[in-house]
């Protein structure tokens, strides 16, 4: 078990996620949650593109939670789309980091091709940070993504579900690999006592 004050994000996620925010929320948005979650050393300063200890998992934690106070019930959406746009950098900058170059998906069924992706979103974690405990659930008829060692949740509580950066993630993950858009929920979260943050990938949308 990971104690929770030990537990560090990597310099390279750190920057996807702050790269994404800036996409989404613009510069200031960025600045004015960096502010209020104490994070003010990366105004201006994005960290570099390595596997260097980035921030404690506490920290990111609240940021998403100054996040999801800044924007009030938008907050939730503002999330998603982070996520969205963390997953498409990784995609852009972070391939070989993925385990995505070069990998021809078009041939196999959709199932696979979602197991695929989601092996790779946990692999890229557990390089960048052993201490990671993640796994595909494929017990049920639907797939889903498990983290025991959730980072946007890490020391937070909810009477719900809070991970909508992951449920995000996933989606645009999902939507790469499949060339569809699925509805991703979040069963089990951490935040609320569940032992795990679950997420789970529904039907196609639309
Ligand atoms: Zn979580």
């Amino acid at each position: 078990m990971v104690k929770i004050e030990e537990a560090v994000i990597v310099n390279a996620l750190v920057r996807q996620a702050l790269v994404a925010g800036q996409e989404v929320m613009g510069e200031n948005g960025l600045h004015a949650v960096l502010r209020s979650s104490g994070l003010e050393r990366f105004v201006g300063n994005l960290p570099p593109d390595d596997l260097q200890p980035g921030i404690k998992t506490t920290e990111y934690a609240r940021l998403n939670q100054a996040i999801e106070e800044f924007y009030g019930r938008g907050g939730r959406g503002m999330l998603r789309r982070i996520g969205k746009a963390s997953f498409q950098y990784a995609v852009r900058e972070q391939a070989a980091l993925l385990g995505i170059a070069g990998v021809a998906l078009k041939v196999l069924p959709a199932r696979q091709r979602i197991k695929f992706i989601l092996n790779s979103l946990i692999g890229a974690l557990k390089k960048s940070n052993p201490q990671v405990e993640a796994w595909v659930d494929e017990t049920g008829a639907r797939l889903a993504y498990c983290e025991a060692t959730c980072a946007i949740c890490l020391g937070r509580h909810s009477p719900e579900p809070i991970c909508h950066l992951y449920v995000g993630s996933i989606g645009e993950a999902v939507r790469w690999a499949t060339d569809q858009e699925y509805e991703i929920t979040e069963t089990h979260c951490i935040a609320k006592g569940d032992p795990y943050c679950r997420f789970e990938v529904g039907e196609v949308k639309g």
